[in-house]
């Protein structure tokens, strides 16, 4: 598959004219008149920038069935009254069609891989691979449903080595899971090199607890049982002390910040600047559509950047470049892929249509992808499959129809 004539970035610069060449799913040449010795008729870049795909670092994605089912709550209210109670009811059906609509959005907003944690992990990795995104994905496990945790494994071990889906392990939290049931889990994810996704530090009353009971942070917790390594992804942080950041950063642990749930939720500000002047990796996340509501990285980004600014009290903290830095790179580092726009890279891509008013005038386009970035996504390439082009997704009315259904009957 050939792209022609399509602008890249280059240290934050556009430069147009460039073809891209995809073969057997990575890209092979990124330069001027390359040809195609397939068949496939050229996709014409004109007009358009290519970036790599963005990664969603934590989603529970069939949650986007639950979307506006129950806004304005605290956390723990809003799960103990709303949510749980709810996901009692949830079938694999269920599942399946949450997971196909909430990839229908992730390609929409230029999203190509994502990270979850949810009930029935089967069913998501199989309604992904349908789908065609990539996934990390992992079986949620809590001590109230002690018969999760023994899905782990055989979990692994049916998805591993898959083209698309890497299977990860994914205790819900340090105050949802026992000792015992965190050590086991780390037994896995070190037996298989898998990645552990586990919500850390996201309320002050989480951490209040770990103080009170352990004497000890929740990350000080995780430490002691040696579960902080590059292979953590951690997410939420937003109750951190400065040595939780520099242990986190010590030990290479990724950090996926949700500002919008965290700010919906009222649960406070993560400490980025902190984490990043500690030299943590942190990448973005948009948490799941009931507590969100939607799968947009952008809108992270944008926000991201103007909360920072504010809980820092300089619109110097937080540049375009930097949170833009934190939904790539570091988003690649965490999830170990090799993205990019180069040869030898994943051909996970999307098209963005620049001609909007929002992009114009053509000046400093990482800002604009940032600031003012409000639609545009044309095409979105995973694998080297086309899955949306000219904004159109072969199957989407069905599957917003199926999505439809399965809401109201777990809703009746
Ligand atoms: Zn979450």
């Amino acid at each position: 598959m050939l792209i022609k004539n399509v602008s890249i970035l280059h240290s934050g610069q556009l430069l147009p004219g460039r073809d891209i060449l995809i073969e057997e799913g990575k890209i092979t040449k990124v330069g001027r008149d390359l040809k195609d010795e397939s068949d496939d008729e050229p996709i014409d870049g004109r007009g358009k920038l290519a970036i790599p795909g963005l990664i969603n670092g934590h989603t529970h994605l069939a949650m986007t069935l639950l979307r506006g089912y129950a806004d304005d709550m605290e956390l723990m209210p809003w799960l103990q009254e709303k949510i749980w109670p709810l996901e009692a009811k949830l079938t694999e059906e269920d599942v399946r069609w949450g997971v196909k609509l909430g990839c229908l959005e992730l390609i929409r907003f230029g999203i190509t891989c994502y990270s979850d944690m949810y009930y029935f992990p089967d069913t998501t990795a199989q309604a992904t691979k349908e789908m065609g995104l990539r996934a990390f994905l992992s079986g949620v496990v809590f001590d109230m449903k002690p018969e999760l945790l023994g899905q782990v494994e055989p979990f692994i071990r049916r998805w591993k080595g898959d083209e698309l889906i890497t299977p990860a392990v994914g205790p819900h939290a340090a105050y949802t899971c026992s000792e015992e049931t965190l050590l086991r889990e780390k037994e896995i994810a070190d037996r298989h090199d898998a990645m552990i996704h586990i919500h850390l530090s996201e309320t002050r009353e989480e951490v209040d607890g770990f103080l009170l009971s352990k004497g000890k942070s929740p990350v000080e917790y995780l430490d002691s049982l040696g579960m902080l390594n590059e292979r953590l992804a951690a997410v939420h942080c937003v109750w951190l002390s400065p040595e939780d950041c520099y242990l986190l950063a010590e030990r290479k642990a990724n950090v996926v910040d949700c500002t919008v749930s965290n700010l919906k939720l009222t649960s406070g500000i993560a400490p980025l600047n902190t984490l990043m002047e500690a030299d943590v990796n942190v990448c973005l996340g948009t948490d799941g559509a009931s507590s969100n509501n939607n799968l947009n990285l952008f809108e992270e980004m944008k926000v991201t950047a103007i909360v920072q600014k504010n809980a820092y009290h300089t619109p110097a903290a937080f540049s375009a470049e930097q949170v833009w830095r934190l939904a790539t790179q570091n988003a690649w580092r965490a999830f170990r892929l090799n993205l990019g726009l180069h040869a030898g890279a994943l051909a996970d891509l999307v098209l963005i249509d620049l001609q909007k008013p929002w992009f114009c005038p053509q000046s400093n386009i990482i800002s604009h992808l940032v600031y003012s970035m409000s639609g545009g996504v044309d095409t979105t390439i995973i694998n080297g499959k086309v899955l949306m082009r000219e904004g159109v997704i072969l199957g989407e009315a069905e599957i917003m129809e199926k999505a439809q259904e399965r809401f109201l009957r777990l809703t009746s």
